[in-house]
């Protein structure tokens, strides 16, 4: 009888994001196990508590909390730790802070992990995944951003709703910053073949050339508005989470916009920038380079400079620290 693998994935950091996400995992069948790990102790206990309350109706799972001893025979690690956005904050507002949480976790995570996939998920998520790879020195493919993933999500939505298409049938991708910076890729963007430009001159149901525009706008600030609504932005993320997961554990070759690091693609380099990856066990296999039109092309390097200054910023106060300098190459 073949014998199948355990599946065992640690959280670190059992707040909102991390703990909605474990709920959505519990569901899938995904994992054998689940380790959550948080500094507030209490807080870890009740978020186990509360999960653990509805194992009888999921496929067998494990769900505790745990310790950095975890991560040793861990398929995946997901680091969702830190602070998150206040009402009006932007995302790249909380790097000091978050850099210095994020960089103290993957010295624990670098002292155990043997053969885990790291997703960072934690803002602004493209530098803490870049400070995340130059901190552990893992081959770059190992270490991903959640990147863009929800926004194109967000970006499929609203399509779907405008257009009145199932969601599903709607290929449509944001790259660059997952925040202010971020660029709708509609040149790459399809229905059924068709570029969205192609379907929407066909269709001729509204102002196209506006509704673009307004679409867009909505996608960057659909973060903002959620935050102010209710505090915190939770389900979506977490489904995005489990999506990401799939791809990784069952070595699916998806394609999703997560954050890799840049060495030379889009004729950028070094940064973490949402770009349409293949994602299986190894974490990100290849980056796919994608033919963008030149508007798209000066706007994604503009999200880099953008990112770019927030690294710098981080330097000169003394926050990033790269023992690892030279990352692997996958
Ligand atoms: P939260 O405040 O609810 O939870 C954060 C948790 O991290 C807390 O439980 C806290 O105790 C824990 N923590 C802090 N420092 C830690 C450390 N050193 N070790 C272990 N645990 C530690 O926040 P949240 O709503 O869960 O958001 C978490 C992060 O995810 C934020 O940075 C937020 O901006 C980000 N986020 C990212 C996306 C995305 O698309 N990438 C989407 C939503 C939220």
């Amino acid at each position: 009888m073949q014998r199948l693998e355990a599946i065992k994935i640690v959280v670190v950091g059992a707040g909102t994001v991390g703990a909605t996400y474990c709920y959505t995992l519990m569901q899938t069948g995904l994992a054998n196990e689940i380790v959550l790990i948080d500094v507030d102790t209490k807080r870890l206990e009740g978020e186990v508590m509360d999960l653990s309350h509805g194992l009888p109706f999921v496929r067998p799972v494990i769900v505790r909390g745990g310790d950095y001893s975890d991560c040793s025979d861990a398929s995946l690690i997901v680091l969702t730790a830190g602070a998150k956005q206040k009402r009006g904050q932007s995302r790249l507002e909380l790097v000091r802070e978050n850099t210095e949480i994020v960089s103290s976790i993957c010295d624990r995570i670098g002292d155990c992990a043997e053969a885990a996939v790291l997703v960072v998920v934690t803002n602004p998520v493209d530098v803490l995944t870049y400070v995340a790879i130059k901190r552990l020195g893992w081959p770059r493919g190992r270490v991903m951003g959640s990147g863009t993933v929800l926004d194109s999500s967000r970006f499929r939505y609203l399509l779907s709703r405008h257009c009145g298409i199932d969601a599903r049938n709607i290929h449509a991708y944001i790259l660059g910053e997952h925040g202010d910076s971020e660029i709708a890729a509609w040149s790459m963007s399809h229905i059924a073949g068709l570029t969205i430009d192609e379907y929407c001159k066909t269709c001729r149901q509204c102002d196209y050339v506006e509704e673009h525009k307004r679409i867009e706008q909505q996608v960057r600030d659909s973060a903002y508005h959620v935050i102010d609504y209710k505090g915190a932005t939770y389900y979506a993320i977490g489904l995005s989470l489990m999506r990401i997961s799939e791809a990784i554990l069952r070595n699916e070759n998806s394609v999703l916009t997560v954050s890799t690091l840049l060495e030379g693609e889009y004729g950028i380099g070094d940064i973490c920038l949402g770009i349409p990856c293949i994602i299986g066990r190894k974490g990100v296999n290849s980056i796919i380079q994608a033919r963008l039109s030149e508007d798209e092309h000066i706007a994604l390097k503009a999200s880099a400079e953008t990112l770019q200054e927030s690294l710098t910023e981080i330097h000169v106060a003394g926050v990033g620290h790269w023992p690892h300098s030279q990352p692997q190459r996958t």
